[in-house]
């Protein structure tokens, strides 16, 4: 567990970044944050830009804290805040607080905004049977509603909506005119009588009731235990009662989804108290215009189905976010699963006759309307983690916000990786990331990517000359790049890592990049994932890595963790490991099965080397005889993770071997020796699975320690692990590290174009 006293007591003093968008200028909001600032005893600065109001605060953690927490709470009247993103940052020492002067320059950049949940006062006024918008699902005002998933082009008008079919009637054109409305030039402004309407459909599309009818009758279906397929905001999801046991179970097998955690919506933030303990922070993000999914740690006595995320002891859970979500979820009065309208990882679905084609198996009723979504936009996720906000995926209420990338001279395209998949796009200084795209495996995946290229290059009139992709050969985002004409720049997948992570931290050179992830191809054409990356200005140097293994079967091993298993011990035991019938992986398969997974292993057949740390992780998985199949990458690293007893602080003995001239290799043998025996003398997996973690922390201070760099970042999907990234947090500080992780681009390689960008820009300035 993170010790958030001791990291206060140790506090040194943090700087923190906040970029606030919305009804913030002119009303009274800088002598505001002012007020704030001085009476928390905060230096730093507040001024309007083009871009909103940007805000910096120094002070202690605790402090800083408050200050954020504070500011949406404690809002002057007729702002409102949009768009909200934070970022902690190195001090720079400020002697006091002070207004500044408007940021006037550069030219004034149009930008488009995220969607925003539907605001206080539109809730106030589909809740209120006076009011002409009673129960009307589409409300909005300025302050909220759709934007990304509606904007075709700008300039942002209506005509270049999706709300564009609508022509308004006279009273809501009354308001869109008048200067003092909530509603004046609210772009997608409606009302019952001229805007969309809604419709259920059964699973054939036959329209079985209308408007508010439609509403309650799929309200119904939920609470009697369908499925229903909603059409909302960036595209659809599927409902059900969470905590029908029957339901869930249906939806998983139907959506062909064995294991993988479902997300759920809770009617009010009352609700999700219920489930989950919810800490200020969480409680921030929870209620917050971005409205994403939140990782919550569960109640024990949470009343819903065990079946919404075995084996894990968190809760994905967001708040409805759009006046159709906040009716819905009211009417059925009970937490629902909303999980991604889509078959297992595909794109999700934004047109009803394709939902009821794609999803014509899975939905008993699809709850639809006529407003079209202009373009996919996933919910978002979020985690606390070490005491700050990490977005683990970026899309609804963040994407497109673009992040500052200095120096890029030509206009760049980044295809990304191959999992988790998003794209970016430079232009002028600034890195746009698209909203997650998804694995591209499949069709659909694949041409959601080419989509969403297309669209980012039209919204912003960006036509790259440079196409920096993975310099993975067989990633079908590489081979796209390739035949893209243009100028193709391969960047190694952990570099491309580090660099994402040192952009958003803006931490410059040298610094040691600590990349720990599954897969990701080496520049010596090996898997890498176990990476210590010396960055310098120019590029990096291979500082350090984990020992190789084989991984019978490659990418295979991915979902059997017994055969990672297999690989790392037959690379210490060798020819005796199929003896060892004390191993569960060993007995775990049938003779015929070993007897294939040996002549691969022995003749290096089809068993690439990797120093991956992800695959490390799910061979100690498979060693505990946690799992034998992993339904998604990660889950037996996942299920490591939550069984580490946080009490335990012990490790085992590590080893790093050094070589004048090659990398130092960080040996795990003494490490995995020490876990079997362990093993054999009965010691609870709960502390082995902490020792594990406790020497994977160990080792990544003995390298630091050994590379004496100062700063030091960690990156790649394995610090989406808590324990890993909170304890390599406090033991680097510990000895004096600058520790930089992630904090708005995912860790995860949903982070790798904004990385691929960042190296094209510093290629382009040598
Ligand atoms: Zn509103
Ligand atoms: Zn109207
Ligand atoms: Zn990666």
């Amino acid at each position: 567990m993170y010790d958030a006293a001791a990291s206060k007591r140790s506090a040194h003093i943090g700087r923190l970044r906040i970029a606030i968008r919305g009804a913030v200028q002119g009303v009274g909001f800088r002598p505001f944050v002012y007020r704030l600032a001085n009476e928390l005893r905060l230096k730093g600065f507040v001024k309007n830009s083009p871009r909103g109001v940007l805000i910096e605060v120094e002070g202690n953690g605790g402090t800083i804290d408050q200050f954020l927490l504070r500011i949406p709470r404690e809002l002057p009247p007729r702002s409102f805040i949009q768009s909200l993103e934070s970022t902690h940052l190195d001090a720079i020492v400020f002697s006091d607080f002070r207004i500044e002067d408007s940021d006037e320059e550069g030219v004034k950049k149009a930008l488009v905004l995220p969607d925003v949940a539907t605001c206080p006062d539109c809730l106030e006024d589909v809740l209120n049977p006076e009011n002409r918008r009673y129960r009307y699902p589409f409300t909005n005002c300025t302050n909220c509603g759709p934007r990304y998933s509606m904007i075709r082009s700008l300039p942002y008008d209506r005509r270049n909506t999706t709300m564009a079919r609508f022509e308004m009637c006279a009273e809501c054109l009354a308001e869109y005119d008048d200067p003092l409305d909530r509603r004046f030039h609210a772009q997608p402004n409606a009302c019952p009588e001229c805007g969309p309407q809604l419709e259920l459909w059964d699973a054939e599309g036959k329209v079985t009731a209308t408007r508010g009818g439609a509403l309650i009758a799929a309200a119904d279906a939920v609470r009697k235990g369908s499925i229903v397929a909603v059409k909302g905001l960036g595209g659809f999801h599927l409902i059900c009662d969470a905590a029908n046991d029957k339901a869930v179970q249906e939806l998983r097998l139907r959506k062909r989804r064995e294991e993988k955690p479902l997300a759920l919506m809770c009617p009010s933030i009352e609700f999700a108290m219920a489930l989950c303990s919810i800490s200020d922070l969480e409680r921030r993000l929870l209620t917050s215009p971005e409205a994403p999914i939140v990782l919550l740690t569960a109640k024990k006595d949470a009343k819903i189905s065990s079946r919404i995320a075995p084996g894990n002891p968190y809760l994905g859970v967001m708040l409805p976010y759009t006046p159709l979500h906040h009716l819905l979820t009211r009417e059925v009065s009970m937490p629902v699963v909303a999980t991604s309208g889509n078959l297992s990882d595909e794109p999700m679905c934004i047109d009803e006759n394709e939902a009821i084609e794609r999803l014509g198996g899975v939905a008993d009723a699809f709850l639809v309307h006529d407003r079209p979504i202009e373009r996919h936009v996933d919910d978002s996720i979020v985690r606390v983690m070490a005491g700050r906000e990490m977005v683990l995926r970026r899309a609804r209420g963040f994407a497109p916000l673009p992040f500052e990338v200095r120096g890029a001279r030509e206009p760049i395209v980044a295809a990304g990786a191959h999992l988790k998949n998003t794209v970016a796009l430079a232009k002028d200084g600034d890195a746009f990331v698209s909203q997650h795209i998804g694995d591209l495996e499949t069709k659909e995946a694949f041409d959601a990517f080419g989509r969403v290229i297309k669209d980012v290059e039209h919204l912003y009139d960006i036509r790259p000359s440079i196409a920096a992709c993975d310099m993975h050969p067989e990633y079908i985002s590489t081979k796209w790049a390739d035949r893209s004409g243009l100028r193709s720049f391969p960047v190694q997948h952990h570099y491309a890592h580090v660099l994402a992570c040192m952009t958003e931290n803006e931490v410059h050179p040298p610094v040691l990049g600590i990349a720990w992830d599954g897969t990701g191809y080496g520049s010596d054409g090996t898997i890498w994932g176990g990476e210590f990356l010396s960055i310098n200005e120019t590029g990096f140097e291979r500082a350090a890595h984990l020992r190789t293994f084989r991984l019978p079967g490659g990418d295979s091993a991915v979902r059997d963790p017994r055969r990672t298993a297999l690989g790392l011990l037959y690379e210490l035991l060798g020819e005796k490991l199929f003896e060892r019938k004390d191993l569960f992986p060993v007995v775990s398969f049938s003779d015929a099965e070993l007897n294939v997974l040996r002549k691969m292993l022995s003749q290096c057949l089809n068993s690439p080397l990797t120093s991956s740390a992800g695959r490390l992780f799910d061979a100690v998985a498979a060693i505990l005889g946690l799992r034998k199949h992993c339904a998604f990458e990660g889950q037996a690293a996942m299920e490591l993770e939550f069984l580490a007893r946080d009490s335990e602080t012990s490790s085992y003995e590590l080893r790093l071997v050094k070589e004048n001239g090659s990398p130092i290799i960080v040996d795990w043998e003494p490490m995995i020796l020490s876990l079997l025996s362990d093993i054999n003398c009965g010691i609870p997996a709960a502390t082995t699975a902490a020792r594990f973690h406790n020497s994977l922390v160990e080792m990544i201070a003995a390298v630091a320690s050994e590379c004496g760099t100062e700063s030091i970042v960690l990156t790649g999907g394995c610090f989406q692990n808590r324990y890993l990234l909170e304890h390599s947090v406090k033991r680097l500080r510990k000895d004096a590290f600058k520790v930089y992780w992630h904090q708005r681009i995912p860790t995860n390689d949903g982070g790798i174009s904004l990385g691929q960008i960042a190296a094209a820009v510093r290629a382009d300035q040598e």
